[in-house]
């Protein structure tokens, strides 16, 4: 699976990449320009960015995608063939705030969660490092219908 980082203008993108299951960095808002380039070269990821100057960077050819759209689906469209990006890889195995890998929820964690969830719901996850509770419900079915839809090659 590509390895992909995003700027600080593709967070959106960046976040449905995650939910997908794509190791997805997105930059702080502040990081200049050739720091995102060697970042990229050194972890071997992908550069997803709206900035041409961004792209005549020395050694950026190789790597970044100049997105040329404002709107997310247009944007998933672009990068879908290009990157092989299977948006069903593996759905909502990954925060979508810090990008680490989730594991099934600790006991305890599930004690914060409301009586009706930890009634009805199989499988709760946790993100080791910001602490959240990942479950499926009624915002993970929306999310997983439009990841259904990218796959099938329908942007919604
Ligand atoms: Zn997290």
């Amino acid at each position: 699976m590509p390895r992909l980082l995003c700027d600080a203008m593709l967070g959106q993108l960046g976040h449905w990449l995650r939910a997908a299951g794509h190791d997805t960095l997105i930059a702080a808002r502040r990081t200049g320009d050739p720091a995102l380039v060697t970042r990229a070269l050194a972890d071997g990821r992908f550069l997803l960015t709206r900035d041409r100057r961004l792209c005549e960077i020395r050694g950026a050819s190789r790597l970044a995608l100049l997105l040329r759209h404002d709107r997310l689906p247009a944007q998933a469209a672009q990068i879908t063939a290009p990157l092989g990006i299977d948006w069903l890889a593996a759905p909502f195995s990954r925060c979508l705030l810090c990008n680490v890998v989730l594991r099934p929820a600790p006991p305890l964690a599930l004690n914060r969660l409301p009586e009706t969830v930890r009634a009805t719901t199989e499988t709760i996850n946790h993100c080791p490092q910001c602490d959240r509770l990942y479950w499926v419900g009624g915002h993970v079915h929306r999310m997983r219908r439009r990841l259904e839809s990218w796959r099938a090659g329908d942007f919604v």
